[in-house]
Formats: structure tokens, sequence, C-alpha cells
């Protein structure tokens, strides 16, 4: 029997059971369905830099099968397509959990189930799925900790080889991937990214690989510092399902087996990947959590308008070293280390006091990672008004973040080059330098580099202010 698999957020071979499912009961259809966000009914969708990705995921997933059909959307009559061209009998996709393909996907299976299909769907992308874990109380969990104390108390599958058998490709189906424009042309930005990341299957198998050897050493501690390599950088191939969360698990627990002095810092490792399966668990059970506060005293905040300061801020030209090399360094490489995304996030919101939906946006468009529960969990948590949330008068202060996390200005210098001769005391805070330490450095401020767009202080001062409204709304922030 000739089954359809519907590749989606699982761009790989290994570890994928709806493709070993398939191959187990015959031919295989492999099929890739480019909708548009109208199709598709999503009203949060990934444009910009993970396009690129996704176009080179697509390439690298089309040699390793062979081959790879692909159409255009929407999913309903592109399945309906391929199913009467092929003769197919059966549809099988793996689970995405975004509220809008969930609906899609029930409303798909129903229909093609009625027509006699056999449609199935499987987890390929969490180590557990959002419904199977509840607190004592039942219902979702709302607390990291507790959350991912129960998830490690269940077992998880190891994950399934690498499957191979016959492939089905019939004649007309599909348009070859070039036409659908994923990767920009008229500017080129992503010109430099193929040097610095290698999209696709193998890709991410080297990059897991290449961290545990290396860079899994110390990562509890050294996580924190952009000016290290001590994290995995796995996010955009997660994203796109390049490995699996299962994948991950195994091999860190088998490398942590052979090396017991690093399972600390595997254990921690670990842990990160449980704040995604939490942001998984959140945006399944609070589908509005990319929209809404999810705590709706926040509601109250009263939000600044400025477009001024807005496109400052993405343009990394704040005056504040550490944010405007975060900005820079995603601008330039898809990319920004989990501490500074912290800060930048942070002064958006608070010394900005600008609403953290347009950092959700901005980070959506320019992020190779985008990743709608990832992104929107932690803009809540930065926010203050997530789940199990940092609170919100936890204020970072720039300066002080440079200072620590990148003690001997490493990152600054590679992302602000015109600050680079700069001496470490004043790195991280060049307004605060002595005129003559300035000139000896070439900067000129306001014109080499920028001035601070906002004075920390009377910006913490503000945002303070700003957050009484959320306390008289009724909510407890610091919860
Ligand atoms: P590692 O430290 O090597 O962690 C391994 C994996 O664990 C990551 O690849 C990621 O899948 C997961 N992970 C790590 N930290 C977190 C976290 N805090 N929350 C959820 N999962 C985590 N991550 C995304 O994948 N997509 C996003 O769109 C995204 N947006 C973010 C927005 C803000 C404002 C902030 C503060 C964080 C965001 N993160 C996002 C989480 C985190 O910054 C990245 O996952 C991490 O920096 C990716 O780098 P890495 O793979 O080297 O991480």
């Amino acid at each position: 029997m000739t089954t359809i698999v519907w590749f989606r957020q699982d761009l790989r071979l290994t570890d994928n059971p709806a493709l070993s499912e398939a191959f187990a009961d015959g031919p295989v259809l492999p099929l890739y369905i480019l909708e548009t966000p109208e199709q598709a009914g999503e009203t949060h969708p990934m444009t910009g830099a993970s396009r690129w990705w996704l176009h080179h995921s697509l390439k690298a997933l089309r040699r390793d099968l062979g081959c790879l059909i692909i159409m255009e959307g929407p999913a309903e009559a592109a399945l309906a397509r391929a199913v009467e061209q092929s003769g197919a009998r059966a549809i099988h996709w793996n689970r995405c959990y975004e509220p809008h393909a969930i609906a899609r996907d029930k409303r798909l299976k129903a229909k093609f189930s009625a027509e006699g299909l056999s449609v199935r769907s499987f987890n390929a992308s969490l180590l557990h799925e959002p419904w199977e874990l509840e607190t004592k109380t039942g219902g979702p969990f709302k607390v990291y900790s507790p959350f991912w104390r129960a998830a490690q108390l269940r077992p998880v599958p190891a994950p399934l080889p690498r499957p191979g058998g016959e492939l089905v490709l019939p004649d007309g189906l599909g348009r070859p991937l070039d036409e659908f424009a994923l990767t920009p042309s008229r500017p080129d930005w992503a010109a430099g990214w193929r040097d610095l990341w290698q999209p696709g299957e193998a890709g991410a198998v080297e990059r897991l690989a290449a961290f545990l050897d290396e860079n899994l050493k110390g990562y509890g501690e050294l996580r924190n510092r952009p000016d290290l390599p001590n994290v995995s950088r796995l996010s955009p191939h997660l994203r796109f399902g390049e490995i699996s969360p299962r994948q991950i698990l195994a091999a860190t627990r088998l490398h942590t087996d052979l090396h017991p002095e690093q399972a600390k810092d595997g254990d921690k490792f670990l842990s990160e990947i449980g704040w995604r399966e939490f942001a998984y668990h959140l945006l399944y059970h609070f589908p509005d959590l990319p929209a809404k506060n999810w705590k709706p005293t926040f509601d109250a905040y009263p939000w600044r308008e400025s477009a001024e300061d807005l496109a400052a801020w993405q343009k990394g030209m704040t005056g504040y070293p550490m944010v405007d090399a975060g900005m820079r360094e995603l601008w330039a490489t898809g990319y920004m280390h989990n501490r500074v995304r912290m800060l930048v996030a942070s002064f958006l919101i608070k010394h900005l006091r600008i609403d953290w939906r347009h950092g959700e946006a901005w980070f959506r468009d320019t992020l190779l990672d985008a990743d709608l529960a990832n992104n929107s969990a932690s803009w809540q948590w930065v926010a203050g008004s997530g789940a199990d949330a940092a609170p919100y008068f936890r204020i970072f202060a720039p300066v002080g973040q440079g200072q620590k996390f990148d003690p001997d200005g490493v990152y600054v210098r590679r992302w602000c080059p015109e600050l680079a001769r700069l001496p470490n005391e004043v790195l991280h805070a060049p307004f605060e330098a002595p005129d003559r330490m300035l000139k000896a450095a070439g900067v000129v401020l306001g014109k080499t580099y920028p001035r601070p767009i906002v004075d920390h202080a009377a910006a913490r001062a503000a945002a303070m202010a700003g957050y009484e409204a959320v306390k008289i709304a009724g909510g407890n922030a610091a919860e």
C-alpha cells in the first residue's frame, strides 16, 4: 500500500515515526506543502530568516531521501491531488502543536478518513505529548520545575533508526523548490549564512556531536557567556525537526555515561530542552499565548509607542553596547545568544516600555530558530506576563550585564567594532568614558556610536511606575 508522508516540522529521516511506519507498509510518496499564511490560517507566520533555513533544509531532505515532491497549498487540495495521482491509501504526518496547525490537521484527518484513507499522526518533536503531563490535581502545568520533574519520570522511547524503501513519484506532481523563492535575492542579506550554518539532518547530527565532544563540559556555567562557544546552537535544527529531542536525550545520556564528570552539565543541557517542552505544553493548553498576556492584569500596562526607539533597538543603535551587540549578532547571523536575548528583550519591554509583541514579531522575522512556542513563551517570560515568568521588577542593567557576561569585551568588540579600541573598563558604558579615552579610541559619541537613547536610572523608574498599573489591576506579577 502506498502511503503519502507529509513532512512539516520533521525534516529528517532518523527517528521519524511517520516515515518509518509508512515504509513498513510499502512504497512512500514523500511530500512537502508550502502553504501561505492565509491558506494555513496562520496569525503569526514565520517570515524572513526562517524561510532561508527552510529552503536549505528542504534541499538537504531531498538529497537524503533521493527525492521530495514540493507542492503549493492549500494542503487539502495538494493532498487530494497527491492521493489521486498516486493511488495512495494512507497519509502519515508527525504532529505540529501551533493552534492553526492543530485546527487544520483535525479537519484534514476527518476529511480523508471519511474518504476511506488511513490517516495516522505521530509524535516526532517532543519528549512527551502536551496532554500526557498533568499536575497532581489534573490540568496543565503552569510552573516549569514541577513540569520538568514530572516529564523526567515518564519513559521516553528510544529514537528510531533511519528507514528505507521504495519511493513513488507520480509524473507532473510538484514544483521545483527554487520557484517558491524562499531565499532572499535583492539584497541577499543571507549571503554569509552558508559559512555559519549547515541546515539539514547531517548538519544537525554533526553539531550535536561536536557540542557534546567539545563544549558540554562546563555548560552549566559557561552557557551564560556569549563570548564563549559553550552552547549547542541546535535551535534552528530543532525548529525544523532535523533532529529530535529523543535523539538529543539519548546522545547526551550516552555521552555522560562515558564522561560521568559531565553529568551535571548534561542535566543542565537537557533541562533547557525541558524549557522547550514547557513552552509547547503552554502553547498547547493556552493557544492565545502568542497574542495575549498570559496574565491578563498586564493588559493594564501603559505601553509606549515609539517607532524611532523601536528602530534604534532593531538596528542595534541604542547606545548600550551589550544590547547593540546582540541585535547586530541577530541581524548578521540569524541567531542570538540566550543571555543576550533576555537582555535585549528586557531592554525593549522595560527600558523602552514597548509592547513585547513588537519584539516577538521582530524576532520571528529575523531568527533562524523562530518558533511560535519558544518565542512567545520567552517574550512573556521576560515581560513578566507569562507563566512562571521572571518578575517584572527584575530589570536587567545593560552595563552590568555586559561587564558580568562579557568581561573581556570579546562579544561587544566583535559586533560593535567601532568601539573595539576602548579599554575594558569603559567598553560597556562608553558614555561614561572620559573624553581623552574616547578620543584615543577614535569614538565620537553621537557620530561613530550613538549616545544612550534612554538613561538607565530614569528608564527603570518609569518602568516601575508603569508596573503600578498592573498591580492596581489586581495582579501579583511577582508571584
Ligand atoms: P542551548 O543552550 O544549546 O539549548 C539547547 C536547546 O534547548 C535549544 O536549542 C532550544 O531548543 C532549547 N532551549 C534553550 N533555552 C530555551 C528557553 N529559554 N526556552 C525554550 N527552549 C530553550 N528559542 C527558540 O528556539 N526559538 C525562539 O524563537 C526563541 N525566542 C526567544 C525569545 C526570547 C526573548 C528569549 C529570551 C529566548 C528565546 N528562545 C527561543 C530561547 C533560547 O534563547 C534559545 O532556544 C537558545 O538561545 C538557542 O540557542 P542554543 O541552541 O545554542 O541553546
